[in-house]
């Protein structure tokens, strides 16, 4: 079985390299993302491995599919890259790792809101400068806050799990919560309730049409003054222009993003020589109140061990005929 992988990062190379030797399947390794124009580089694989930012829309699969690629991987949680019904038409099989690590996006998510809110990462700025002093550095306790946890999904579950040892008080919103949450959150019936309510929010629900751009400038009015606003899932799940209006008039006092809905022509490589063209992105860089990771919250060594034996799961029953255990589920109607 012949198998590409787009977007290969150097980090996760030696990961595919063990788990292809064991399966005997050989891989090739392709640095550019997928796109329409760089898919015929596939052309006489079977499959494709591909990545969050890569665009598998139909023009890409139309492509893929004339190369002779019949199973396309997402090496990701999220699919929302992926155009369901192209593949579907075109007979191309698509598989994704739906849980490798909830721990590692929950434990960054916790992360971030100790960083922000105790000022960590600029103290650590200050004392490299032997600038010692302490001003501007007050922050809070979370046992004093509500925290919202919007979508309590396999994610938002573990972070629930870890606030619960902070002593905070914890509200959880979805769509359908799990007995789990129950016990240790106060479920909310709607958004609304959740967002009026919630000190520090934190988003856990997948891009979908129906969560696009969900907090935007009439969700953000609805919240409280200075509300602190975490996004570990996708980056459309915010109005980032909206975002900047809030933080510049304060209704947002804090905001810690993983992801960023414009990341696609930035994030996963260095481009600190580059001019950075975006000026909602470059805005946000400017304010002391924001932290901005470039979407790296699944990034452990146990979830690249997970995604790759996922992956490799798909590929090997793939190639042995058998039903995908982990196919992408068809998008709901909504
Ligand atoms: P999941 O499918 O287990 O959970 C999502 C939850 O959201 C479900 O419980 C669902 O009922 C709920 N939901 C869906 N739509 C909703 C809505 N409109 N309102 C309320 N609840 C709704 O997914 P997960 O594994 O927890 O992952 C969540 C997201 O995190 C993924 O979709 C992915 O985009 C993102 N993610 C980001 C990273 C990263 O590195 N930053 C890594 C992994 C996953």
């Amino acid at each position: 079985m012949k198998v590409a992988v787009f977007n290969t990062k150097r980090f996760e190379k030696p990961f595919l390299e063990a788990a292809a030797r064991d399966a005997g399947i050989s891989l090739t390794y392709l640095e550019p993302r997928l796109d329409a124009t760089t898919a015929p580089l596939a052309a006489g694989h079977d499959a494709v491995l591909i990545f969050v930012n890569d665009v598998a829309d139909r023009a890409s699969l139309e492509k893929l599919a004339s190369g002779g690629v019949r199973l396309l991987a997402t090496r990701s949680a999220g699919f929302n890259q992926i155009d369901f019904s192209a593949a579907r038409e075109l007979g191309i099989s698509l598989a994704y790792v739906p849980e490798y690590s909830p721990n590692a996006v929950a434990e960054f998510t916790i992360g971030l809101i100790l960083t922000l809110g105790r000022h960590i990462h600029e103290g650590h700025n200050r004392v490299r400068r032997a600038d010692f002093s302490l001003e501007g550095l007050c922050g809070f306790e979370l046992r004093d806050k509500t925290v919202g946890v919007c979508g309590t999904g396999r994610i938002g579950t573990e972070v629930v799990k870890l606030l619960s040892g902070f002593g905070c008080r914890i509200l959880a919103y979805d769509d359908a919560p799990s007995e789990e949450v129950t016990l240790l959150a106060s479920c909310v019936d709607s958004k609304e309730e959740l967002f009026r309510y919630s000190d520090i929010l934190t988003l856990h629900v997948p891009l979908m049409p129906s969560t696009y751009h969900l907090i935007d400038a009439a969700a953000l009015s609805t919240m409280k003054d200075g509300v602190f606003l975490i996004n570990t899932s996708r980056g459309g799940l915010i109005d980032t222009r909206a975002a900047v209006d809030a933080l510049k008039n304060r209704k947002i006092g804090f905001l810690a993003i993983d992801v960023y809905e414009e990341e696609a022509s930035l994030f996963f490589e260095n481009r600190s020589s580059d001019i950075i063209a975006d000026d909602t992105f470059a805005r946000l860089l400017t304010f002391p109140n924001v932290i901005v990771t470039g979407h790296q919250a699944f990034l452990t060594d146990h979830a690249l061990r997970n995604i790759v034996e996922t992956t490799f799961q798909s590929l090997k029953e793939f190639a042995g005929g058998k039903p995908l255990t982990h196919s992408v589920p068809a998008p709901s109607l909504e």
